[in-house]
């Protein structure tokens, strides 16, 4: 590998024999990550040498992702609703379709700062902070709290919160649930664990084996998180505040079983990219 073009067609040739989807997308996206070259780039730059630093990285990457760690992982961040966020050891890494629960999300948000000046935000779990990093960054009128009980977690927020100015609008705090929360919120959100603890072996490789087992194990039923949630939210949230969830596809009338009978009203469902049931607004 003495050039871009031979890295990105090694990587692609390797990945495609592996059996793994989009190799040719994907040898592109690492190549490019690595070296910090736009989609562009990578088309155009097939004669760029590289140096044998970069391509010693490149080789062990590639292997990486032959083990099935994915590209996002090993670049160690990726893009999330606009917004640049790095992934660390005990985050979750952030999804697309996530992007919905900040989108349905974002009104509510406005509707309070038009009507109060300000909102104030918090998400449980917030992991590498993607949900309320997002939000802060489109409302400047908003500030927020981001949870977890992670320290590796709370460690990526902020410095993901530092890396897009946010700092003064953010702060973390070390809590399982609301343990340690104080205060009312106008707003809170969560994408918490939602699968069920026996599904997670047969889950793909790419999750199963990177993401962090606290980030998607949701108990037996799947479900032990939004109870704990529910439980308490009432506690923390303003007359009037809203409470925005990720759930699992088959989970929308559980969870509104849930939330319901701790007294909350559903406002809002909405699906993701793939047209499954993915946020529940109470
Ligand atoms: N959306 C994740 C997945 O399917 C699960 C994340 C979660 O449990 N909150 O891999």
């Amino acid at each position: 590998m003495t050039t871009l073009g031979a890295a990105v067609a090694e990587a692609k040739s390797r990945f495609s024999a592996a059996g793994l989807p989009d190799a040719a997308i994907e040898a592109r996206l690492l190549i490019g990550g690595l070296l910090n070259l736009s989609a562009t780039e990578v088309f155009t730059g097939g004669d760029r040498p590289l140096t044998h630093a970069e391509s010693s990285r490149i080789a062990d990457s590639i292997e990486r992702r032959l083990k099935r760690e994915p590209v996002h992982r090993i670049l160690g961040k990726r893009e999330f609703h606009g917004v640049d966020l790095l992934i660390s050891k005990e985050t979750l890494e952030p999804r697309p379709d996530t992007e919905i629960l900040v989108d349905s999300m974002l009104p509510y948000v406005r509707q309070i700062v038009a009507a109060k000046g300000a909102a104030r935000l918090l998400d449980l779990g917030t992991g590498t902070g993607a949900i309320i990093l997002a939000l802060l960054k489109e409302i400047p009128e908003a500030r927020g709290i981001g949870t977890d009980i992670s320290e590796d977690a709370l460690k990526t927020a902020a410095e993901n919160a530092a890396r897009l100015g946010l700092t003064e609008r953010f702060a973390t705090v070390g809590s399982d649930w609301f343990d340690q929360v104080t205060g009312r919120f106008d707003i809170i959100v969560s994408n918490p664990p939602y699968i069920r603890s026996d599904v997670i072996p047969a889950l793909e490789p790419e999750v199963r084996d990177f993401d962090p087992p606290a980030a998607l194990d949701g108990g037996s039923d799947g479900l032990a998180a939004y109870r704990a949630i529910a439980a308490d939210a009432g506690d923390f949230l303003e007359k009037d505040g809203v409470i925005g969830v990720e759930i699992g596809f088959d989970q929308k009338e559980t969870v509104t079983a849930i939330f319901r009978s701790a007294g909350f009203t559903l406002a809002q469902a909405d699906r993701d990219y793939g047209d499954n049931d993915r946020v529940l607004v109470f």
